[in-house]
């Protein structure tokens, strides 16, 4: 056909939401051929999360794209607190003190993680980097020969013209309901719909003054309120809800959601916020994250409860060890090689991600159920850590994402 376009790229990426995007940035300089594909052309949804952890940050910087995430206005957090009911800090749990390259969280738009990490890979001269968007995914083709993984994958442009990608290696970020994972016959064993949906709320832009952009959680013996910093001054609240409850915080008004928030947080009676957006909240954990030449990746391969923060933050830093396995460029040819490599990196990254991610379901779980309850319920928790300075630091070390350095 006339109107047919062929790639043979060293590398599809599927997907260019957080995981794909910066993975094709932090390719840029190795010397691979690389076809991207993405279905949609609007930005992604800025309320989906926007903080990086100190561990991610290393890899930004390895990547060569932490600067340019400054340059887009990218900020420093460098801890958190928590307040009681009356006002009194009841713990403050610091990064900046950790013995760690980096030691702070950033915080960047979700939509601008993306985008400037596309823009590297778009601007880089000497990257041999195609990104088809927005395309409709028409075919996916498994073979024995790629063992089980993508021989080819058929596209449409809006043109209606056909695109034919056969790659030598393929990389599945297409998120949760990966139709990657589903055409390779991936098993998804650890599946659960949690039961409370999230909401996200937004707070006025340039409200918040404090200079290490802390978050600040409030703890009342009615529930508790995270209020987390987001860039430009703004702050943002998560909250598990009952499912039956969305339509009354969409139809909220002002005054509405300053009651519902009281409910669970006085000291935040009076705060003014808008409605971000609903986000239902599952799990899918794929069993193995390798068949033959293609390998998942970020949601793809696994969820996070968002309560965790953490979905971006474990899609990145997989992206890291995966990009440390990969043949050298000319090797790619090499089938054998390719899938012994996507193996080994299965075999020494997924039992430390499975141990993390079983972690992270308990909490998920005990959102479910006592979300409310749960900020009270950490005080004695807070209070052993303020007295235990080897626990207060594991548990730092923790939440910047070092968890598996310490002994
Ligand atoms: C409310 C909320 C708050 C969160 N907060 C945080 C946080 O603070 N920190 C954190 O680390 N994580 C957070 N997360 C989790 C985080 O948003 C996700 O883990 C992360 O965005 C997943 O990135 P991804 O690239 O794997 O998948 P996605 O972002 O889902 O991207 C997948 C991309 O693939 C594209 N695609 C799908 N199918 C195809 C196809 N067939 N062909 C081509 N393209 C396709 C999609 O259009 C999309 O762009 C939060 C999540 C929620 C819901």
């Amino acid at each position: 056909m006339s109107n047919e376009k062929n790639y043979s790229p060293d590398i599809l990426i599927v997907g260019a939401g957080i995981a794909g995007a910066t993975i094709a940035a932090g390719l840029r300089k190795k010397g691979y051929s690389i076809v991207q594909i993405e279905n949609s052309k609007s930005n992604l949804d800025t309320a989906r999360g926007d903080h990086l952890g100190p561990r991610v940050v290393e890899v930004l910087d390895k990547w060569d794209i932490l600067k340019y995430f400054f340059d887009a206005g990218a900020e420093k957090r460098l801890g958190a607190k928590w307040f009681n009911s009356n006002g009194e800090l009841i713990h403050h749990s610091s990064v900046d003190d950790l013995p760690i390259p980096f030691p702070y969280f950033i915080i960047l738009n979700h939509e601008l993680i993306a985008s400037v990490s596309l823009n590297l890979a778009l601007n880089e001269s000497k990257y041999n980097y195609k990104l088809l968007r927005p395309v409709s995914l028409d075919k996916i083709v498994i073979a024995k020969e790629t063992h089980g993984g993508v021989k080819e994958v058929i596209v449409s442009n809006q043109k209606k013209e056909k695109i034919t990608i056969k790659p030598k290696l393929t990389i599945a970020c297409d998120g949760r309901s990966s139709r990657f994972r589903s055409a390779c016959g991936f098993k998804v064993s650890k599946s659960y719909n949690y039961t409370k949906p999230f909401v996200v709320l937004f707070g006025p832009k340039g409200e918040l003054k404090d200079p290490r952009n802390e978050i600040i959680n409030y703890i009342s013996p009615v529930g508790g309120v995270s209020r987390i910093p987001r860039m430009g001054g703004q702050w943002k609240i998560g909250l598990a809800i009952e499912k039956e409850d969305i339509s009354t915080w969409k139809k909220s008004s002002l005054e509405e959601r300053r009651n519902l928030i009281a409910k669970r947080s006085e000291q935040l009676m009076n705060i003014e916020t808008e409605v971000a957006g609903f986000y239902p909240v599952i799990r899918r954990e794929a069993d193995s994250w390798v068949k033959g030449n293609t390998v998942l990746i970020g949601d793809a391969s696994h969820t996070i409860h968002p309560a965790r923060g953490q979905g971006m933050n474990f899609g990145i830093r997989c992206a890291a060890k995966l990009l440390d396995f990969l043949p050298e460029p000319q090797d790619m040819h090499n089938i054998e090689l390719v899938i012994n490599c996507l193996k080994e990196f299965e075999f020494s990254e997924k039992p430390i991600v499975d141990k993390q991610l079983e972690e992270n379901h308990k909490y998920g779980l005990y959102t479910d159920t006592s979300f409310s309850s749960r900020f009270s319920e950490e005080i004695p928790h807070l209070e052993f850590l303020n007295k235990n300075i080897e626990a207060n630091f594991r548990y730092r070390m923790t939440m910047a994402g070092y968890a598996d350095r310490l002994s």
